[in-house]
């Protein structure tokens, strides 16, 4: 894949890169996907032409021919190519420019890594490789490494991953790690707490993953006595590192749905436990979950747990929500120290490997 080309002169950026910024930025703003969907399909057909073909095409006016390209895209591609800032990005560039929420600054100055993101693998929008490309390139504050943590394979709505499409995930994220050097793809799985607590994948192959988010996404309904029995068992089980948006809740429903209120457990013994087994707790920055809310995060922050601040990120240009989680664990009183992916790669696992 190509990396964004900019001309360093002119500040015009090539035409498949024009194309991905504009992807990146909907995305930021939290467009829908279809809307952002065009020109992220439009930037991977022009990826794979042969060298000089886009411009032969753009000549002959054939781009529009190629599946994928549509007259919105193709105007972008022939704007960029004769040395001016497309109108579709030039249109989106003041809002790009101006923060997404006020405070957590030095928060987010302090990460280097992003320990939850999604590829279409499983129910992401864009392949491992552009979700890894645009880590590396945040202008909000590049990262030296992203956790890939696709869906376990219950939650089927979202194309959870069976073991064995795990384990071919495995080899391509070797490849790829090869590929981006220094920059690296850490191994992972975002695994469903099933209803009794265990856990949605081969146990063996959890063990072979660099880290283990563990979430519930089932039953958020349960009493809250079962709900605390499951969370716990979760939380005590050896191969979980991070605890992933606890209470569940969507403070804007879905495609028009409903909000969804927190699901009911006893955080004070959950947090605790997480404590105690070296297990992160998620500041989940997807601004619909913001999740654990104010009064458990601070509960947390008491209780002396270690956080993770994460996007969730289903598409590029969602990783830069982790701005909102920052925000908010500043308005909490979390310390960078206990934040965990400001640690680099090495001693994040070396960390994890202690426990
Ligand atoms: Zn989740
Ligand atoms: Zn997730």
């Amino acid at each position: 894949m190509d990396d964004s080309v900019t001309d360093a002169v002119s500040g015009v950026p090539d035409p498949i890169a024009a194309l991905r910024q504009i992807a990146f930025l909907l995305e930021r703003a939290r467009e829908p996907t279809y809307r952002v969907k065009a020109f992220r399909t439009a930037a991977a057909v022009l990826a794979a032409l042969p060298p000089g073909d886009l411009e032969a095409r753009v000549k002959r006016g054939t781009l529009t021919d190629l599946p994928g390209v549509g007259q919105a895209t193709a105007t972008v591609v022939r704007e960029a190519l004769t040395g001016v800032v497309p109108a579709y990005l030039a249109k989106l560039l003041p809002a790009a420019s101006q923060a997404l929420v006020q405070g957590g600054e030095q928060l987010r100055a302090a990460l280097i890594g992003d320990l939850h993101t999604h590829s279409d693998w499983s129910d992401g929008g864009s392949p491992i490789e552009e979700m890894a490309v645009a880590a590396r390139d945040l202008a909000s504050g590049p990262h030296s490494y992203i956790v890939l943590t696709d869906h376990s394979p219950r939650l089927t709505v979202a194309n959870g991953l069976t073991p064995d499409r795990l384990r071919e995930q495995l080899r391509v994220v070797a490849g790829l790690n090869e590929k981006l050097a220094p920059f690296r793809i850490l191994t992972g799985i975002e695994c469903d707490i099933l209803d009794d607590g265990s856990l949605d994948q081969e146990p063996e192959l959890l063990d072979e993953l660099d880290i283990v988010v563990a979430s519930v996404h089932s039953k958020l309904a349960m009493e809250s006595a079962a709900m605390t029995r499951r969370m716990l068992a979760a939380v005590r089980n050896p191969a979980v590192d991070v605890l992933g948006h606890c209470t569940g809740r969507l403070l804007i429903g879905r495609e028009g749905g409903k909000p969804r209120p927190e699901s009911h457990f006893d955080a004070e013994k959950v947090f605790a436990a997480c404590k105690e087994h070296g297990v992160a707790v998620e500041i989940n920055s997807r601004p619909e979950r913001l999740d654990p809310p104010r009064r458990l995060l601070t509960m947390a922050v008491e209780i002396g747990c270690q956080f993770s601040i994460d996007t969730d990120a289903h598409a590029p240009g969602q990783l830069d929500w982790q701005i909102y989680g920052c925000a908010r664990a500043e308005e909490c009183g979390v310390e960078a120290s206990t934040v965990i992916n400001t640690m680099d790669a090495d001693a994040l696992l070396a960390r994890l490997a202690r426990r």
